[in-house]
């Protein structure tokens, strides 16, 4: 077994549950019709994702982990590693047996009495100019800081994970400013339904744009709506859109620019979505049997956890669904159902339960599980954390940071907040 998140990933395959094309790449029966191949088997299309661009920003993006996941950061490889020394400060040396290359196996990290100072600062929602180090403290050695705490909530989030062996996981995506300013990131976040806790959470900002290709790279402005009076109409308004896309991918949620000074570059959300449940498969899969994902209605969103969890798809041990959710699930009751088919971008067939305070429409992407119940689908454990940030006394501080810092200082909250259920467990003597 090795961990997709340092491994060559190339997802340019049909994405059609049930399709004999799925997860097969270069078919004979794949058309190209543009930006997007055409899948002779089942009569779909799907976007090519240019497998140069997903790689380089996955190697930058998970750089973070190396060292901190137990496996090769050049091949991914778990199994057969070595002991192989110590390093100058006495961390143990790991070896690859395929790579022969070593690397330095993390177990814990040394908290400076800054790094505990900027913690209590960000918790009581002060600014971070308020450091007590004076004119030498500059942005530089504030960046290493934020990136250390990041790294140390890394550790704790790969060593706490505790899921169990038959899990159900909800994700949901929201917008995040930075400098201060009208432009945003695109976050990914996904939650454990049974703890609360979160598992992962990715922006689509990579570090360095340099090898980044510009095709995926997000320079849009302007942004799609999707507005519906109610459930219903929201699906089919969400669907209109991403069939109205150039591709189906191409989400445009407004202007993203950086600073000119930031070496970095702001990708498209979809390289952040199929990052994203590499991510949380490679921290979920040693406890994980089944899995059952609750998702955001987007396509990518989709695909990313399609590809990330294949496998596991096709051998019915994973399924996905797609999930909207209004209103208070304990004003739940009998509910009245009915089945809604939307064919503007495939065959959806969606569930939808309504009654005066409550709505659910869930569509079962991937077969159906027997004796799993459609109110078992809520997106609720990802949304309280992203309501978690915004409610945070930080987060009019945390905005006006950098896309870099932004990032570090959301691994942070992410740990800050698994934190309080870490605690509520043991309180409660349920773990
Ligand atoms: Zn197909
Ligand atoms: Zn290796």
């Amino acid at each position: 077994m090795s961990s997709g998140i340092f491994k060559y990933t190339d997802v340019n395959f049909c994405k059609t549950y049930g399709c004999k094309n799925l997860g097969v790449l270069n078919s004979l029966s794949y058309q190209k019709s543009g930006l997007n191949i055409l899948c002779l088997e089942c009569g779909f299309s799907f976007p090519v994702i240019s497998a140069r661009a997903l790689n380089v920003f996955k190697a930058q993006v998970n750089k973070g982990y190396q060292g901190i996941i137990l496996s090769c950061p050049h091949c991914g490889k778990s199994k057969g590693l070595t002991r192989h020394g110590r390093s100058k400060n006495g961390l143990q040396r790991i070896k690859c047996p395929d790579c022969s290359i070593t690397f330095i196996h993390y177990c814990d990290f040394p908290i400076s009495p800054r790094l505990l100072i900027i913690g209590e600062l960000v918790r009581n929602g002060r600014s971070l100019k308020e450091l007590p180090y004076g004119s030498e403290y500059s942005s530089t050695v504030l960046g290493r800081d934020l990136s250390k705490m990041a790294s140390i909530s890394r550790l704790i989030q790969t060593q706490s994970s505790s899921i169990s062996i038959d899990s159900e996981l909800s994700t949901a995506a929201f917008l995040i400013n930075f400098n201060a300013s009208s432009n945003r990131m695109y976050a990914i976040v996904t939650a454990d339904k049974r703890s609360r806790r979160i598992i992962a959470i990715s922006t689509n900002y990579a570090p360095s744009a340099t090898s980044i290709p510009v095709d995926f790279q997000y320079k849009i402005t302007d942004e799609e709506s999707c507005i519906g009076q109610n459930l219903v109409s929201r699906i089919f308004a969400k669907d209109r859109l991403m069939s109205r896309r150039d591709v189906y991918f191409d989400t445009h949620y407004g202007t993203a620019q950086l600073k000119s000074n930031d070496s970095g570059a702001i990708v498209k959300p979809v390289l952040a979505a199929y990052r994203h449940f590499e991510l949380v498969k490679t921290l979920t899969d040693r406890y994980s049997l089944y899995v059952h994902h609750y998702l955001e209605h987007e396509c990518f969103i989709y695909g990313g956890c399609l590809v990330a969890n294949l496998k596991s798809v096709q051998d019915g041990n994973c399924h996905i669904s797609f999930v909207y959710e209004q209103g208070d699930r304990k004003c739940r009751k009998n509910v009245h159902s009915e089945m809604i088919v939307s064919d503007i971008v495939w065959n959806d067939a969606w569930y939808y339960y309504s009654q005066r305070q409550y709505h659910l429409a869930v569509c079962n992407l991937t077969g159906l599980r027997r004796g799993n119940s459609v109110f078992e689908a809520t997106l609720e454990p990802a949304q309280s954390f992203i309501q978690f940030v915004q409610q945070h006394p930080f987060y009019m501080c945390l905005i006006r940071h950098s896309p870099a810092n932004v990032n570090y200082l959301l691994e942070f909250l992410m740990q800050e907040y698994n934190q309080y259920f870490y605690n509520a467990d043991t309180f409660l003597g349920n773990t």
